[in-house]
């Protein structure tokens, strides 16, 4: 068990509902923002391992959360990777525009977003070695 904190940005209750389970079950902590608005204020106070976005939600969408989030990073001396997780097809190249770092389809498979996480997000208790290994050759 490690304590590493992702914040999930996700309006949909099932969505938010699964996403807590599975994190769970990965090790991590979830914390839950069901919109943007409510991402940027818990990231402006608490430095989160990893952000999961999802991209349609109520008022302001994930890309100008992202873009947001970047912009706040900056005053900071520490990086948070942003992940999409999205329903919507073709929106790789306007995540990877506006900041974030990896994009996930819905439905996605669970052991991909296992994998996801482990790319991202960076255990020092538990690191993972084939990742390390990858990032290294
Ligand atoms: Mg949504």
């Amino acid at each position: 068990m490690n304590s590493r904190t992702i914040l999930v940005v996700e309006d949909n209750l099932t969505s938010q509902y699964i996403l807590k389970q599975l994190l769970a079950k990965f090790g991590y902590r979830a914390q839950i923002a069901s919109s943007a608005e409510e991402a940027l204020a818990s990231a402006a106070y608490t430095r989160y391992d990893a952000v999961l976005m999802d991209l349609m939600l109520p008022g302001m969408d994930g890309i100008e959360c992202a873009k947001r989030m970047r912009e706040m990073d900056k005053h900071k001396d520490v990086y948070t990777p942003i992940i999409a997780l999205t329903a919507m097809m073709d929106q790789r190249e306007a995540c990877i525009k506006a900041g974030m770092d990896d994009y996930l389809n819905k439905p996605y498979d669970i052991k991909d977003l296992r994998k996801m996480l482990l790319r991202w997000v960076f255990d020092p208790f538990h690191p993972n070695l084939n990742v390390l290994k990858e990032q290294l050759s």
